[in-house]
């Protein structure tokens, strides 16, 4: 938030405000996939898991290269917190603020997810959203942001003048990663990372830049699809917040499970390739 000032502004100080924009990272110079190709597949996939989440709760699985994704909406209006993970290696892991700075702040259909540094690379492709005809609303919200963190117990007590909850999307998640890889859990718990928030319908305000949210348009059948570009291990908590429409950190909204499913299609992409780790040599100028 951006305080009344108390700095007399320059005399060009209008003209200052006025120079356009540039996009930081333009995107035009970014490969993107073809879509096309990985559209071609998915009249012929076969459902091979389902994984249920359970409201205010997280639960785990895994997604082999090559293989589609789909996070669904099954029984309410729900949001839901995903991290995603090397299979192989869980230090490599989705890398939300990068993410939003190559895609913007809510992705869609043909965006990339990336992982972290130093392997820097895109680890999910965004297939299918039901959620597409949302774009942007009059208050410049949309949903599947990349700007928000996760609820967690830590800010909970900041704000709440010392309160303990322990269905924190941020506990949820480290619940399962403790059970999923059998790390202690204030070591599973380091690994949990900023999400991507999965139907989840925010913003930032436009006179004071502050984050909001607000119901999520999210319907029973909907779902977010991707193609696991490596091995992926997902974790995803359905967010004590339900819809988000209100509060979370708490167990006062009404809260639905999500459903994951795991489908293999016939084929692999026309000319697909396992995105290597990024390129950089890591000397760093020594
Ligand atoms: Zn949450």
């Amino acid at each position: 938030m951006k305080p009344n000032s108390i700095t007399l502004a320059p005399l060009d100080a209008q003209a200052r405000k006025s120079i356009e924009p540039v996009i930081c990272y333009p995107t035009n110079r970014l490969p993107r996939p073809d879509l096309s190709k990985y559209a071609a597949l998915r009249d012929d996939l076969k459902l091979i898991e389902t994984v249920t989440i359970p409201p205010r709760d997280a639960a785990t699985w895994e997604v082999p290269a090559g293989h589609f994704c789909r996070l669904v909406c099954s029984d309410g209006s729900q949001v839901g917190d995903l991290n995603l993970f090397n299979l192989r290696d869980i230090n490599e892991r989705f890398y939300s603020g990068k993410t939003r700075a190559l895609n913007g702040t809510h992705v869609g259909r043909g965006d990339q997810l990336f992982s972290n540094f130093p392997y820097l690379r895109p680890i999910a492709t965004i297939t299918h959203d039901t959620l597409d005809w949302y774009g942007f609303d009059e208050f410049g919200g949309s949903v599947h942001d990349v700007i928000g963190t996760r609820c967690d117990p830590y800010t909970h007590n900041l704000l709440s003048n010392g309160g303990q909850y322990h269905y924190c999307c941020h506990s949820n998640l480290t619940r399962a990663l403790a059970k999923k890889t059998g790390l202690p859990l204030n070591e599973a718990e380091i690994h949990v990372h900023d999400v991507l928030n999965v139907f989840m319908c925010t913003g930032f305000t436009r006179d004071s830049g502050e984050y909001f949210m607000k119901a999520s348009p999210v319907r029973p059948g909907d779902y977010l699809e991707f193609f696991a570009e490596i091995d992926l291990l997902g974790c995803m908590s359905a967010c004590p917040g339900g819809d988000c429409s209100a509060e979370h950190s708490s167990n006062s909204a009404a809260c639905y499970p999500l459903v994951v499913e795991i489908y293999r299609a016939k084929n692999l992409p026309e000319g697909w390739e396992q995105p290597s780790v990024n390129g950089y040599d890591r000397t760093h100028g020594m």
